[in-house]
């Protein structure tokens, strides 16, 4: 790059970081997510260490933090609050680990702490007494924040011993309060929160010290301002006197005498960091030694002891290319957004569900938009929104076609639905949908039949229906691609396996209208057999607990449908069961056990019991599991890290169980 483009791009991701800066630190919102304001970062870090000549003194890489607010009393903090240097892999850890033993020598060891993703503060303590407490601000100048600082419980108003020091720490809000802030301000129709450190940094700054002490916040001290003073000698050393005087300090920290040590320390909180009841966006990695972390020094930013190893990003900026359309096994047309491939959160993404037109309008999403993507619950890639004002002018609008993508038949908007339907029955992607749907695990779970070979058949005019599958020969099966003798074996085994499901597999495979997995086994266990399902009023239908009207609708025109008939006597020729073979659970009636009749909601993570395992045990004794909390709930058990749920039972007055409560119940 020649000079004067590296000025111009230095100008560019100048104003750009300024801006975000801006946003994130003085207005709590930003508008990227942390891994694209990163990214601007590096590449500015590299062009001015290409060009030094083009450093200025405001550039934002030498920069701490915002700007301050008038609002608040501003605080001179007498030791500069520093950010640090941030690593992204291992290399960039091994790289810092060189540059500390090049400096200090080989006789080096770490201390690892949780990087906690909220905001810096400084707490002032004169004579064991609590005077006062700052933002970081700048790096130089901070806010007086004292009163709203004073509302944390864990902030200690007195000392055990009665000295004058300055501790640093990260004010934070934990999971479970932001969930109950945003379900809150959801419910009042008021902005949401982008995350808890945002949620964190806001009330802290608020005028009125009520809202920062509904906001239930904690924190966690990691540092002196003036360890010397102290008579300390390492930071760990430091860390457990801050114990002592009676602070919270995390516990999950860890001395490591090499960078090996550290890297594996790093990975292990990758896997276990969903699992915290607090948002940590990385590991920070510390030299030990205070009298090394002298010789060490400070650049203006940052220490060069010190260094922040970030996780992979959750939330990244991709392109979106295009808006693919696919037919689902009830008609409904989905759009799914093909992206540049990305890595989210460690694995790579490039498609990601719209759901419906109603929601690409809502999120205003053109075709070659810049777009925020992140995995819901950690699993299903999400759109969050759309960088609007990155558009060149190029992007295209996306409307949703009148005609169904595989059959051509006119699609139609059901009343009271967003979603858009094929309703033609012959329709090839709903036929070749429902295939696929008769062999998945809750239903039929026929194994080696997946999606790419179905279509296979398919396409090769081998199955129709699914009364098919069972009548598909070796010699058929070895002709299709990739299909050996071993794996058409297998495949012949399980085909041949899965006539001896019980009812319900059966009953849900079907894919009768509404009819879920739980409903099936509802009407199993009620019916017992097909053929007296098939016979069943509505009226015998809508009696049954769980069954509503919709659904025993659906159900008697299912069965009034002269090619349901045939499939089923086609099935039943082949061999395929039609009984329920389950135990019948005690009914809630006859039963005298505690969860008789009882709605009861799990939620968290349980240790003994998987969350199915403790579903089915429930129902066995006569209790009915819903998903989600209301006051019809009775009964809430909470497993570790219970977030909104277990907020909303609390707020309704619910009874509340924990895990050990709960065994001792089921094993009564
Ligand atoms: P940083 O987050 O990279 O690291 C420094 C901070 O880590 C410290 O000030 C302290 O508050 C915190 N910390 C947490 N646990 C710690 C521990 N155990 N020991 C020491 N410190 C600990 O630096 P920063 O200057 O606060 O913020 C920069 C980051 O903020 C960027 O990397 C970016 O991710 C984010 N940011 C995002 C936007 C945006 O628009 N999305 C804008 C500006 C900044």
């Amino acid at each position: 790059m020649d000079l004067q483009t590296a000025e111009t791009r230095i100008e560019e991701l100048r104003n750009l970081l300024n801006q975000y800066g801006y946003e994130y630190y003085v207005l709590d919102k930003p508008s990227v997510p942390d891994a694209e304001y990163d990214l601007l970062m590096q590449e500015l870090l590299t062009l001015e260490e290409q060009f030094p000549g083009l450093v200025t003194p405001d550039s934002p890489t030498v920069r701490v933090g915002g700007a301050v607010l008038d609002m608040f009393e501003k605080v001179e903090h007498r030791i500069p609050m520093l950010s640090l240097g941030n690593a992204f892999n291992e290399q960039d850890l091994r790289d810092f680990d060189r540059r500390v033993r090049q400096a200090v020598g080989e006789n080096v060891s770490y201390v690892c702490e949780l990087k906690i993703d909220g905001l810096a503060v400084s707490l002032r303590y004169e004579n064991g007494q609590f005077a006062q407490g700052a933002t970081r601000g700048d790096g130089t100048i901070g806010e007086d924040i004292s009163a709203n600082l004073k509302t944390i419980k864990s902030v200690p108003l007195r000392l055990k011993e009665a000295v004058s020091i300055e501790v640093r720490g990260e004010a934070f809000m934990p999971k479970r309060s932001f969930e109950a802030l945003n379900e809150a301000r959801k419910e009042r129709g008021e902005e949401l929160f982008a995350n808890p450190r945002n949620a964190a940094a806001g009330s802290l700054r608020q005028l009125d010290p009520k809202i920062a002490a509904s906001r239930r916040l904690d924190v966690f001290l990691y540092g002196i301002g003036n360890p010397e003073a102290i008579g300390a000698e390492s930071h760990s050393g430091g860390l457990d006197y801050l114990d002592y005087l009676g602070f919270k300090t995390n516990k999950e920290r860890r001395k490591c005498a090499t960078i090996d040590e550290v890297i594996e320390f790093v990975n292990g909180w990758v896997e276990k960091r969903p699992h915290l009841p607090y948002e940590i966006d990385g590991i920070v990695i510390k030299v030990d030694s205070l009298d090394q972390q002298d010789e060490l020094g400070t650049t203006a930013k940052s220490p060069r002891w010190a260094i922040a190893y970030k996780f992979p990003a959750e939330e990244v900026v991709t392109t979106l290319l295009d808006i693919e359309l696919s037919v689902g096994r009830t008609g409904v047309v989905t759009p799914t957004a093909i992206l540049t491939p990305v890595k989210v959160a460690g694995t790579t993404v490039q498609r990601a569900s719209l759901h419906n037109e109603d929601l690409i309008r809502e999120k205003d999403i053109k075709i070659g938009d810049k777009v925020v993507v992140k995995k819901a619950g950690d699993i299903i890639p999400e759109v969050v929104n759309v960088l609007a004002d990155q558009r060149t002018g190029a992007e295209i609008d996306f409307h949703m076609p009148t005609h169904c993508p595989e059959c051509e038949s006119e699609l139609v908007r059901l009343e009271g639905e967003v979603a858009l339907r094929c309703i033609n029955p012959k329709c090839p992607a709903q036929i070749r949908e429902g295939l696929i749907h008769f062999v998945s695990r809750d239903a039929m779970n026929i194994d080696g039949l997946g999606e790419k070979v179905i279509s296979q058949l398919f396409a090769e005019k081998l199955i129709g229906d699914v009364a098919d599958i069972y009548k598909l020969t070796r010699e058929q099966l070895l002709a299709l691609e990739r299909m050996g003798e071993k794996s058409v074996s297998n495949l012949l085994a399980a085909i041949e396996a899965s006539k001896n499901n019980s009812l319900e597999k059966l009953l849900f495979g079907l894919g009768i209208r509404h009819v879920g997995a739980k409903a099936a086994k509802t009407l199993a266990i009620e019916f017992g057999e097909m053929e007296k399902l098939a016979a069943a009023s509505k009226e015998e239908l809508i009696s049954i607990n769980e069954i509503g009207d919709k659904m025993a609708d659906s159900i008697v025109s299912f069965f009034e449908q002269e090619e349901a008939k045939e499939l089923i006597l086609e099935l039943m020729a082949v061999g395929v069961n039609m009984e329920y073979k389950g135990a019948k659970p005690v009914s809630a009636a006859d039963s005298d056990s505690t969860f008789a009749g009882k709605t009861v909601v799990l939620t968290g993570k349980l240790e003994q019991l998987s969350r199915n395992e403790a579903k089915e045990k429930i129902e066995a004794l006569g209790g009915n599991v819903a998903g989600s909390v209301s006051k019809k709930t009775h009964l809430v058990i909470a497993g570790a890290d219970a977030g909104s749920k277990l907020a909303k039972a609390q707020d309704l007055g619910i009874e509340v169980w924990d895990e050990e409560k709960l065994l001792e119940e089921l094993n009564k």
